[in-house]
C-alpha cells in the first residue's frame, strides 16, 4: 500500500478531533482525519447543554455540519482504524491504519474513551501476569511460547502480526463472536487458528497458564493479548511510552503529551467528558500542533 503524507494527522472525527483540525487547516496545514466511526455524539438524540442554540440540538446534526465545514476548508477524511504509531528518526511519525500507512509531522489523538476490557473471570487478577493489552510492551516476554489474541477486528489482526514474529504459536480467540470473512481469510492465510468458542475463565494462580472454554476444554498459553474493539489512546500511549493517568492519556493545558509532536484532546484525556470540553481541548491541541509543525518546517528549511 502506498504511504499517504500529511502535515497533521488527527485520529478521531468526534468534537475534539474536528475542533483540532479546524484550527490546523485554517493555519495552513494539510490535515487528514482518520476515524473508524462517528463517535459517541452520533448515538445521542439531543444535546441540551451546548452553547449557541435556543433549544436541544441533534448530536448527529452537529457532527454532520462540523464535518461539512472542515471538508469545505480542505480537511481530508479517511474511514479507517489507526492501529499503531511509530516515531521515525527524522522526527515524523508513521501511523498504521487499516487503509494503509500515513506519514505525518504531528498527531492529535482524539479517540474518545478508552476501550473496555472484556468481563472474563480471572482477567483482573492476571492482568500484568500474562494478560496484556499491548504487544509492543509485552510480546517480548513470550518469546518462543504459545500466545493468543482476544478480539475479532483489525486491531486484533495487527496485534497477531506483531506476535507472530516472536511467539511459537498465535491463536485468535473470538469468545463466542463471529468475525468477518476478511478476518478469517487473513487468519487462514497466515496459519493462525481461530477459536470461536466462548471463554469461561482464565486459568492460573500467580501467572496465566491458559484459558478454559464453556465446552470444558482448555488451551495452554503463556500470554493472552486483549485486542477487543480498536486501538485507543491507552494502547497508543503505552506503546509510545507516554504517561497515562486513571486510564487517560496525560496532556498539559495546551494538549501536549511528553512526546514532541503528539497531542491529545477530548474524552481520551479524561477530566469532564462533555462536548464543550472536548471542543475546547481540541482547539488547544490543534493550535499547539499548528505551532509545532510550523517550527518543525522552519527547522528543516521548508517555506511556511
Ligand atoms: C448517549 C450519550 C449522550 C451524550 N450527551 C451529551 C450531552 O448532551 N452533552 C454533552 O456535552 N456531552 C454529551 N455526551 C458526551 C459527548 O458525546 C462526548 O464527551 C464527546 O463526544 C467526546 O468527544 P471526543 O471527540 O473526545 O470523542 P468521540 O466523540 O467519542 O470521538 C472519538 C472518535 O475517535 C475515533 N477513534 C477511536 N479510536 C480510533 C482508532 N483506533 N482509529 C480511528 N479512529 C478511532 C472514533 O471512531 C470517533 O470518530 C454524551 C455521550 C453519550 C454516549
Amino acid at each position: 500500500m502506498t504511504t499517504v503524507s500529511t502535515d497533521l494527522l488527527v485520529i478521531g472525527k468526534g468534537p475534539a478531533g474536528i475542533s483540532a483540525s479546524l484550527y490546523a487547516v485554517r493555519g495552513g496545514l494539510s490535515v487528514l482525519v482518520v476515524s473508524r466511526d462517528a463517535g459517541l455524539l452520533w448515538k445521542d438524540a439531543a444535546v441540551g447543554n451546548y452553547f449557541g442554540f435556543p433549544g436541544p440540538v441533534s448530536g448527529r446534526q452537529l457532527l454532520e455540519d462540523s464535518w461539512a465545514n472542515t471538508a469545505r476548508l480542505g480537511v481530508s477524511f479517511l474511514d479507517a482504524e489507526a492501529t499503531g504509531i511509530a516515531p521515525e528518526t527524522d522526527g515524523s511519525f508513521l501511523v498504521s491504519t487499516t487503509a494503509g500507512p500515513v506519514r505525518c509531522l504531528a498527531l492529535v489523538i482524539a479517540t474518545g474513551q478508552a476501550r473496555k476490557a472484556p468481563r472474563i473471570e480471572g482477567l483482573d487478577a492476571l492482568t500484568g501476569r500474562g494478560v496484556a493489552f499491548c504487544t509492543l510492551c509485552d510480546a517480548y516476554f513470550h518469546r518462543g511460547k504459545p500466545v493468543a489474541v482476544l478480539g475479532d477486528g483489525a486491531f486484533a489482526l495487527h496485534e497477531a502480526r506483531e506476535l507472530a514474529a516472536i511467539a511459537s504459536s498465535v491463536t485468535l480467540l473470538a469468545n463466542g463472536r463471529t468475525p468477518s470473512e476478511a478476518y478469517l481469510d487473513e487468519a487462514r492465510s497466515r496459519g493462525w487458528p481461530v477459536d470461536l468458542r466462548p471463554i469461561r475463565r482464565l486459568e492460573g494462580q500467580d501467572t496465566l497458564t491458559g484459558v478454559s472454554f464453556d465446552s470444558g476444554d482448555s488451551l495452554p498459553l503463556s500470554g493472552l493479548f486483549i485486542a477487543e474493539g480498536m486501538a485507543g489512546s491507552l494502547s497508543f500511549a503505552v506503546s509510545l511510552g507516554l504517561e497515562t493517568e486513571g486510564g487517560a492519556l496525560k496532556v498539559d493545558r495546551r494538549g501536549a503529551t511528553a512526546q514532541p509532536g503528539i497531542f491529545g484532546a477530548g474524552d481520551c484525556v479524561g477530566g469532564i467528558l462533555q462536548l464543550s470540553v472536548a471542543v475546547g481541548e481540541g482547539a488547544a491541541a490543534g493550535i499547539s500542533a499548528l505551532e509545532y509543525v510550523r517550527r518543525a518546517k522552519k527547522a528543516h528549511g521548508h517555506p511556511d
